[in-house]
């Protein structure tokens, strides 16, 4: 989101005021027993002039939308703000104005009044009801409000001491009006913007005093419990900004949408996030972390309040799930309909006849499935152009944007369109040699990819190479204008279907990790070449051992130069995280329904846990391609660089869980093979397995993650 520089300044002001808050100790002066100090609140609302940050210009306020709001209040929750911000600026003006109140936004406006919300319509506990001038009760959709002078409140003390409580007697309340759904949901938004402001501080803290504290004679930070710790606390964060940077987008993208969907996932996400993130805070400081007068109790008390205070996230879960998965989502962008169109239109005319039977075929496990009629249907793609869609017009692609390949890779999965033969080549190493290959290399290898004739396999992995990929044993020599090349290669997708693998070796002798390796193409149709296939978990073979025994390749089949290997290796590596990564996304969707379908065949969908477990699925897949769409349509926006590095991380978990999930949704049936071969589902679960081990596993990418992005110590090289 692109903010104004007048919106940029509220938030820096506020960033500010917060700030000089926590620093003249206002958490100190907290305690469970008393009333939250009404002055701070003042100063905000009345000095600054930020209480009516979100009410209609018309009313005194600045008319902010709910997006400028989000991340004001994400700033106040950044340093635990004590005082009803959230409730009067935030709720409570949504509340009112989404019933249209002109007696109450102007007091708000003008900080003279201070709003508690009761959202259960039982006026038990209601948080900020402490210093709250007024009431706004939620009982059976419809809005009521009290003032405190006809109520009586009594202060009840709560573990969270930054919003202080009461109960208040709410029969004298007046109706102000019907609210639509929306409006509570648009609490739950905001909500859900403060925890992750929470949950940012307490990451912050908690790198910052890993980096400073010293055990055994070195920064704990440095220990790799702790980094991948901190990057899991990371990737919870990010996550919740993609759950709530989906919400906002809903709210953005339908007016019309009562936005329980998009509300159920950002909160569900930020309030469990939040929680697990504040806890784990506590763990990774150790005794300090749970003293009184370290900060992190009240971020950690604050972020379990939250959890009860608009739904808890398991009753939104069940409330997502309660729509039978039911979609909020607007189609992604409406402006490309007409492309879509002659997507669909394309896919519904050729992914027939024939190609029928290779309709939800071939994908991760099944790659073993009708390869020659998948390598046919592939050429029928680069008849229609399709294979090359992201690459420059000048070789022979479309040029397309990251929007038309999202709703290329959308069509594509929803008509079922097989597992992709040719995706090595079109999606890594066109992308290579169009970045960095001579001319030449591109005329001659270019074509072959884009008509699907020549397919490719990736050469990196040896024994004794890989997350360590720079150990790479694999010689190559230059006799005259070729290389020979000898060694091993070992997991190599598809070797026994490609024609051309691009190869990692080391080109000059007595170098060692990243210096003097060469980057191959080279031909496996030849004598030095053997491939052996390598009998996976699910029986079937998509992998392979490929030995080189002075196997040969012309010198004008080398990427760089000679050295320059690693750089090489790793610039196609990029490719693979990116783009390439959201085909398979789209994927994730139909196996999803296929879970659901599962559960409803097999009687687990009634099950309240499996319920649970499907809608976190439900709502990692809007995060996930939340995430990925905002990272790739912005790649130099540095503040979403972290949201890049989790990517992959989050992607192959939330598949390996979604794996676990589809056998577990069978029953009765997960453990039984009918027909002879794997189910679908069964496959899912046994290859999801690999999803965190290739492409870097698990750990290597959170090394990734607590290194580039939260900066801790260095691991002994080699990882990729
Ligand atoms: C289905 C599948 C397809 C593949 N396709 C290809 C392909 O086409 N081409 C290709 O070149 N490769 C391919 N690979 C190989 C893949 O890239 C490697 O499996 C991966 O890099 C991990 O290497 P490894 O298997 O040797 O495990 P190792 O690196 O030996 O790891 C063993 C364990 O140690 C952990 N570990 C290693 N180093 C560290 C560290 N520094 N810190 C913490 N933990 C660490 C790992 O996370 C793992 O849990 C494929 C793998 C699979 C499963």
């Amino acid at each position: 989101m692109a903010l104004t520089e007048d919106q940029l300044l509220i938030v820096e002001s506020v960033r500010q005021f917060a700030q000089d808050w926590r620093d003249g100790g206002g958490l100190d002066d907290l305690t469970s027993d008393d009333p939250v100090p009404v002055p701070p609140y003042d100063a905000l609302a009345q000095d600054l002039g930020m209480a009516g940050l979100g009410v209609a210009e018309e009313y005194g306020g600045a008319g902010l939308g709910l997006e400028e709001l989000a991340l004001v209040v994400e700033v106040l929750g950044a340093a635990c703000f004590a005082g009803p911000f959230l409730s009067t600026a935030g709720l409570a003006t949504r509340l009112l104005q989404a019933v249209g109140d002109d007696t109450y936004l102007p007091r708000i406006a003008a900080g003279a009044a201070r709003f508690a919300i009761d959202p259960t319509g039982t006026g038990r506990t209601v948080l900020d009801g402490d210093v709250a001038t007024d009431f706004l009760i939620v009982q059976d959709g419809a809005l009521y409000h009290v003032s405190a002078d006809d109520v009586a409140p009594t202060f009840v003390p709560v573990v969270d001491a930054t919003r202080g409580a009461v109960d208040i007697a709410i029969d004298r309340a007046t109706k102000l009006g019907v609210l639509p759904p929306r409006a509570l949901n648009e609490c739950r938004v905001l909500l859900a913007a403060e925890l992750i402001g929470v949950a940012q501080a307490a990451l912050d803290m908690t790198v910052a005093y890993t980096k400073d504290l010293v055990q055994f004679g070195r920064t704990i930070a440095s220990f790799q419990a702790i980094k991948h710790r901190a990057a899991d606390m990371m990737v919870l964060v990010e996550e919740a900004r993609s759950a709530l940077a989906y919400a906002l987008q809903v709210a953005a993208d339908n007016p019309d949408s009562d936005l329980g969907e998009g509300a159920a996932i950002a909160l569900s996400t930020a309030a469990d996030n939040a929680f697990k993130v504040t806890g784990d805070a506590i763990q990774l400081h150790g005794g300090i972390g749970f003293t009184w007068d370290y900060p992190l109790h009240f971020y950690f008390k604050r972020a379990r309040a939250a959890k009860g205070w608009l739904g808890t996230p398991a009753a939104l879960r069940a409330a997502i799930a309660a729509t039978d998965f039911a979609d909020e989502q607007a189609e992604f962008a409406p402006e490309l309909a007409p492309f879509r169109a002659e997507v669909r239109g394309w896919m519904a005319d050729n992914l027939s006849g024939a190609f029928a039977a290779l309709k939800h075929r071939g994908g991760p496990g099944d790659e073993d499935a009708f390869p020659d009629e998948r390598k046919v249907w592939e050429q029928q793609l680069g008849n229609g152009g399709w294979t090359s869609l992201s690459w420059p017009t000048a070789h022979g692609g479309r040029d397309a944007s990251i929007e038309e390949q999202v709703v290329f890779f959308e069509e594509y999965a929803a008509a079922g369109g097989p597992g992709r033969s040719g995706h090595i080549g079109t999606t890594l190493v066109a992308p290579t040699l169009i970045a960095l290959g001579t001319p030449d290399q591109q005329d001659r290898f270019l074509p072959g990819i884009k008509a699907g004739t020549d397919y490719w396999c990736q050469g990196y992995s040896e024994p004794n190479a890989g997350s360590d990929l720079s150990n790479v044993r694999t010689k190559a020599r230059l006799d005259g204008d070729e290389w020979v090349i000898d060694g091993q290669k070992i997991w190599t997708s598809n070797a026994h279907e490609s024609d051309w693998c691009f190869v990692v070796a080391r080109a000059v002798e007595g170098t060692q990790g990243r210096d003097g390796l060469v980057y191959l193409l080279v031909p496996l149709d030849q004598p030095g070449v053997t491939i052996k296939p390598i009998i996976q978990m699910t029986g079937t073979s998509e992998f392979n051992e490929v030995f080189f025994d002075g196997a040969r390749t012309a010198d004008r089949n080398r990427v760089g130069d000679v050295g320059a290997g690693w750089k090489i290796a790793m610039a196609t590596l990029g490719f693979e995280r990116g783009v390439s990564t959201l085909g398979q996304q789209m994927l994730f969707r139909n196996e999803f329904d296929l879970v659901v379908r599962a559960a409803k065949d097999n009687g687990t969908y009634d099950d309240p846990l499996i319920r649970d477990r499907l809608a976190k699925m439900w709502a990692g897949l809007k995060i996930m391609r939340t995430n990925t769409i905002r990272t790739m349509s912005d790649p130099a926006n540095a503040a979403l660089e972290r949201a890049a590095l989790m990517a992959k991380l989050y992607w192959a978990s939330w598949h390996r869980d979604l794996g676990a999930l589809a056998m577990d949704a069978m029953g009765g049936n997960a453990d039984r093979i009918t027909g002879g071969e794997l189910s679908r589902l069964q496959r899912l679960f046994m290859f999801s397995r690999a999803d965190t081990l290739y492409g870097g596993t698990n750990q290597i990418q959170r090394n990734i993650i607590a290194e580039r992005a939260l900066q801790m110590p260095k691991e002994p090289r080699g990882d990729l």
